[in-house]
């Protein structure tokens, strides 16, 4: 497999790009994917220490599904409890819709 730095970084990228592509009024169906998908996730995740960690990580923090926006913030204070526990400087998530949706370059 892939190393965890760079499977981390390839697997936060389709993330976020799926809160910014979410529909900002989803469908009961597509909250209901959208759910779905991230517990399958969290269980085939291919870094198994990241995804005993995220497991409970989400059953402490429920997922929010109900709009574009609240995935996104959702999502970013997932990966900012990552950044923590790495060590990394927490990202602002006022900003996670301009770095993943409308752009900026990294
Ligand atoms: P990354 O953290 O990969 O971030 C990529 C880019 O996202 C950044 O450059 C920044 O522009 C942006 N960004 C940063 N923070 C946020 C945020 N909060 N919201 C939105 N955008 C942001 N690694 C481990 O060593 N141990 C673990 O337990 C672990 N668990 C993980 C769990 C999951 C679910 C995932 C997806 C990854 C995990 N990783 C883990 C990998 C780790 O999070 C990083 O991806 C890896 O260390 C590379 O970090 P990076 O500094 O390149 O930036």
């Amino acid at each position: 497999p892939a190393d965890v730095e760079t499977l981390g970084r390839s697997t936060w990228t389709l993330l976020h790009s799926i809160a910014a592509t979410y529909p900002k009024t989803p469908s009961v169906a597509e909250q209901s994917d959208l759910k779905t998908f991230m517990g399958v996730f969290s269980r085939l995740y291919p870094c198994w220490v990241c995804a005993e960690d995220f497991q409970v990580y989400m059953q402490k923090e429920r997922i929010q599904v109900g709009s574009r926006d609240e995935f996104g913030k959702w999502l970013c204070e997932a990966h900012n409890a990552v950044n923590v526990k790495l060590g990394k400087d927490k990202f602002d998530c006022s900003k996670w819709e301009e770095r993943w949706r409308t752009g900026w370059k990294d």
